[in-house]
């Protein structure tokens, strides 16, 4: 099996090296992923400006632009053979419910499947990389199980919750839940006086009852949430073309 990593932490960060790690005896590995951290980059493609890829001392490959990015350059002219799978992460915090719009993470992800190949995010469920090895167990785990069983292609959104790999809950299938609206910015004040705004936290949990990812991790399971791409919203479809006719 030929499997394409990306992320959204940047090349150096712990949790794509645990993951390569931890599917390097499983399978053919390549590792594409940004030369800085690009999280909450969602599927942003750079054309404005050439994109330059280079390899770092460990085989890594690593992009000046996003995690889209690096999966569009890998496989549309990069990697010789097509990859069987996507994977990407493991993020650094949480990508659950709205976060999913946001995440450079899922985007990796998302890229691949656009591109018809099956694809898998992987974050865990709390800052820190505490005990980002069993993490990677756990996705060893999640690709080794799925990678087969589904029907291809599928975009898969896991949470992990930052637990030992023997304290884990089993693997539960989700729904995304929502969070509320974000913080507000973060107003001061730059070294010559003006106003500037730093981006707020995301909201707290609004829909995080039983089902959803946030449920889940709360509990101590790992979350696997299916997701899709188009967003259409079908009931308001019929209501227009109603209101239309
Ligand atoms: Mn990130």
């Amino acid at each position: 099996m030929r499997i394409l990593i990306s992320n959204d932490d940047g090349y150096l960060a712990p949790g794509i090296n645990a993951l390569a790690e931890a599917l390097a005896p499983i399978a053919d590995i390549t590792v594409v992923a940004p030369d800085s951290n690009r999280s909450g980059a969602s599927n942003s493609l750079s054309l404005d400006r050439p994109l330059s890829v280079q390899q770092a001392a460990n085989g890594f490959y690593f992009v000046n632009g996003t995690p889209t990015d690096c999966v569009h350059i890998a496989l549309t002219g990069m990697l010789v053979e097509r990859p069987d799978l996507v994977v990407s992460g493991i993020n650094n915090g949480p990508n659950m419910g709205d976060d999913t719009l946001y995440s450079g993470t899922v985007a990796a992800a998302t890229e691949g499947y656009l591109f018809g190949i099956p694809a898998i995010a992987f974050s865990q469920g709390e800052y820190g990389w505490g005990n980002i090895d069993a993490a990677a167990r756990v996705a060893r785990d999640i690709v080794q199980r799925y990678a087969e069983a589904l029907e291809k292609p599928y975009l898969l959104n896991v949470n992990i919750p930052t637990r030992t790999y023997e304290e884990m809950g089993p693997l539960t299938p989700t729904r995304l839940g929502r969070r509320h609206q974000a913080e507000p910015v973060i107003k001061a004040r730059d070294p010559r006086g003006r106003e500037i705004f730093w981006i707020g936290p995301p909201g707290a949990c609004k829909d995080a009852g039983e089902g959803t990812d946030f449920h889940a991790v709360q509990q101590g399971r790992v979350s696997v949430t299916p997701l899709q791409i188009d967003l259409t919203h079908r009931d308001q479809l019929a209501q227009l073309k109603k209101a239309l006719a």
